[in-house]
């Protein structure tokens, strides 16, 4: 295959490297592994995104912050999945529309931060830049980057990918069964019947099918997607491939990457990065963004204007919503692109106890999906889509929720490797939330 050339702009928030030697040999083996995703894969979820963008579908994007290898385990891949399945359908009941389903999985290895080192007791150490870089272990030895994390990453996204692979396409992701989780949820949580009237009407959707005879191949099993901060571009790059259908260029660690809001910069490599491949792609979009950003974005990233090409990731904070995004909206379909816009209800809500936790309201996160919605119908513009960080195990990592999860409760059960989670009680809400949502929309 012919090397591609790829540019020398600037990065932000790329690794130092101690030994350029190692980091060629890794990119290099990098190079040789088979893809982890099918570019017609790609071409089928940028479809299914460009129907989101007209109003025809509705996005769930959910995972991880950071994945590390320590958790890249059945259950705990299990246990993501199965929110991220039990959220979609109610959200599918919700919106009356086909709702596509994207893991924060597979290759969420990468984080960027806020400063280059971090300071300990007088210590100052390389800063810990997810476990395809370094170990979060505070020293030296762990903190040093190291390129052969990065084939670590390739191979750990394999096996969660082929497990995601199996659940989804082997009988575990059965509607009749997902919807029987979401049953037990509303049976078991303590105030749960909020949402028993929800959990009842899907029940007799399903139950009326099945008398007409309805069993159709869709309810056995689930499109599910791969995605990823495309962050480190010494992983990303060498899992660039031409595509021999078509001679374009794909970036087959995932099926959707998304550039990150520190690292968006239209003159950036990143940027850049993104303009070449011709998988789906998304910005996130904070509440520093400009109209003038968001058509240079456009132009630099669909000039085909091909509805599921570009989707912007709004991560505003709940109070700047209302200000920041309408003119964003507005600009971003002056041109004749039909852009797709997401809620990240998450990373605009991150605030720090007096403990030390960094956590996220769970009134936040849900006032930042209403007022998106609010300004969405204002325009009159598609909602399209929601991406939320989530565990599938019972972490205390945010306030607030059904279980009402004081900042006293955050140690509990506090893992999370980067920014604190909806653990699954929460993510459900949400979703029964979500889903009120979108049926008055
Ligand atoms: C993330 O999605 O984990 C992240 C770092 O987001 P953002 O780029 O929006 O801060
Ligand atoms: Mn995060």
């Amino acid at each position: 295959m012919p090397e591609i050339k790829w540019s020398n702009l600037p990065a932000a928030q790329q690794p130092t490297w101690p030994n350029q030697d190692e980091l060629m040999k890794a990119r290099a083996e990098l190079a040789t592994l088979p893809p982890l995703v099918f570019a017609g894969e790609c071409d089928q979820l940028k479809l299914s995104l460009g129907k989101a963008a007209l109003g025809k579908a509705f996005v769930l994007t959910a995972g991880d912050c950071a994945e590390t290898f320590k958790h890249n385990t059945a259950d705990s891949i299990r246990g993501r999945l199965r929110t991220v399945l039990q959220m979609a359908v109610v959200l599918t009941y919700g919106s009356t529309l086909p709702v596509i389903k994207i893991g924060r999985i597979a290759g969420q290895y990468f984080k960027p931060r806020s400063g280059d080192t971090e300071t300990i007791d007088g210590q100052t150490l390389p800063a810990y830049r997810g476990d395809a870089v370094n170990d979060i272990e505070f020293n030296e030895d762990s903190r040093t980057p190291d390129p052969w994390r990065l084939v670590k990453a390739y191979h750990a996204s394999s096996a969660a990918l082929n497990l995601v692979r199996a659940f989804t396409q082997g009988g575990y992701a059965d509607l009749r069964q997902v919807h029987s989780w979401n049953q037990d949820f509303v049976k078991e949580t303590a105030t749960g019947e909020k949402y028993e009237k929800l959990a009842s009407d899907i029940d007799r959707a399903l139950a009326f099918m099945e008398a007409c005879g309805v069993d159709p191949a869709e309810f056995r099993t689930v499109d599910f997607y791969s995605s990823h901060e495309a962050l480190v571009l010494d992983y990303e790059q060498p899992m660039t491939r031409v595509d021999s259908r078509t001679g374009n260029l794909y970036d087959v660690s995932a099926h959707y990457v998304w550039v990150g809001e520190r690292t968006r910069q239209l003159d950036g490599a990143h940027v850049d990065f993104a303009s070449k491949i011709n998988n789906p792609i998304g910005i996130k979009v904070g509440p520093t963004t400009t109209a003038k950003d968001i058509e240079a974005l456009l132009s630099k990233l669909d000039p085909d204007k091909e509805p599921g090409r570009l989707s912007f990731i709004a991560r505003m904070g709940v109070s700047k919503v209302e200000s920041v995004l309408p003119i964003l909206i507005q600009a971003s379909f002056k041109n004749g692109h039909i852009p797709l816009w997401i809620c990240d209800p998450m990373h605009g809500n991150t605030q720090t106890t007096p403990s030390g936790h960094k956590t996220r309201d769970f009134n936040d996160v849900v006032g930042e999906v209403v007022a998106f919605f609010k300004v969405c119908k204002n325009l009159g513009k598609h909602p399209g889509g929601i991406h939320i960080e989530l565990t599938g195990d019972d972490v205390t990592e945010c306030l607030g929720g059904m279980e009402e999860l004081l900042a006293a409760d955050l140690p509990t059960r506090y893992e999370t490797a980067c920014d604190p989670r909806l653990n699954r009680v929460q993510s459900l809400e949400l979703a029964f939330r979500v889903s009120e949502m979108l049926k008055l929309r």
